[in-house]
């Protein structure tokens, strides 16, 4: 697992240079934001554990297999008190629920640990603001931290070599255009989100972009362009 300090209160956690997890400090801990893949729960842990603080609550920015991947192995190694929060949508599709017609694309693995809280638009987590920003999944949610405007957007954005919208398929990482469920509503989210003025933008899959302003409107721009 490689950390990086990103701001005062959030560490980015990168598995396999594949996908991150974030650490965001608060009074009582960290919230640890995404799971990573399977067989990551020690090392998410461990990463908490020598930021030195432990993992109070876990919240997801949608429910992707490599989002939700080391949710069960956490929940049984660090029990019932963390409290697990995830966007309603996405934890209804994990029940089992039939929430939008037609194919749902990407990962849905079977989850055994069902969500304490439903998260939903402008509900807060410690200091995180939650976003809704559906598309790339039909509950996807961001987070923005309230105190410096860091933004962690989940796969509304990747960030290998420039900002990309995964509304539409782009080289570097073409794996999160191919699960994106609704490329509008997808592309709308990335609209939203830059209207946030976010100081730096956090993603799933890629490096930090900080004043991250221009780099989105070049994407979004891109983006509608198809
Ligand atoms: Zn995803």
């Amino acid at each position: 697992m490689q950390t990086t300090t990103i701001t005062p209160n959030i560490t980015r956690l990168n598995r396999f240079r594949f996908v991150n997890a974030y650490l965001v400090r608060e009074d009582d801990g960290f919230t640890l934001v995404d799971t990573t893949l399977p067989r990551s729960a020690d090392k998410l842990i461990a990463a908490a554990a020598s930021a030195d603080g432990a993992i109070r609550r876990i919240a997801l920015t949608h429910g992707h297999g490599d989002h939700v991947g080391s949710l069960d192995a956490l929940r049984a190694r660090l029990g019932a008190a963390v409290e697990v929060l995830m966007p309603e949508l996405d934890a209804r599709i994990h029940a089992g629920e039939t929430v939008v017609d037609g194919k749902l694309p990407g990962s849905w693995p079977k989850l055994e640990t069902k969500p304490d809280t439903l998260l939903h638009a402008g509900d807060r987590v410690g200091s995180l603001e939650v976003v809704a920003t559906p598309g790339h999944s039909p509950g996807h949610v961001s987070f923005l931290d309230t105190r410096d405007r860091a933004l962690i957007a989940g796969d509304v954005f990747t960030t290998y070599g420039t900002a990309a919208v995964t509304n539409h398929f782009y080289w570097r990482f073409p794996f999160a255009a191919m699960a994106t469920w609704d490329k509008a509503k997808d592309l709308e989210s990335a609209r939203a989100l830059r209207a946030l003025d976010p100081a730096v933008l956090l993603v799933g899959h890629g490096p930090a972009v900080s004043d991250p302003a221009s780099a989105m409107d070049a994407a979004i721009d891109r983006a509608a362009a198809g």
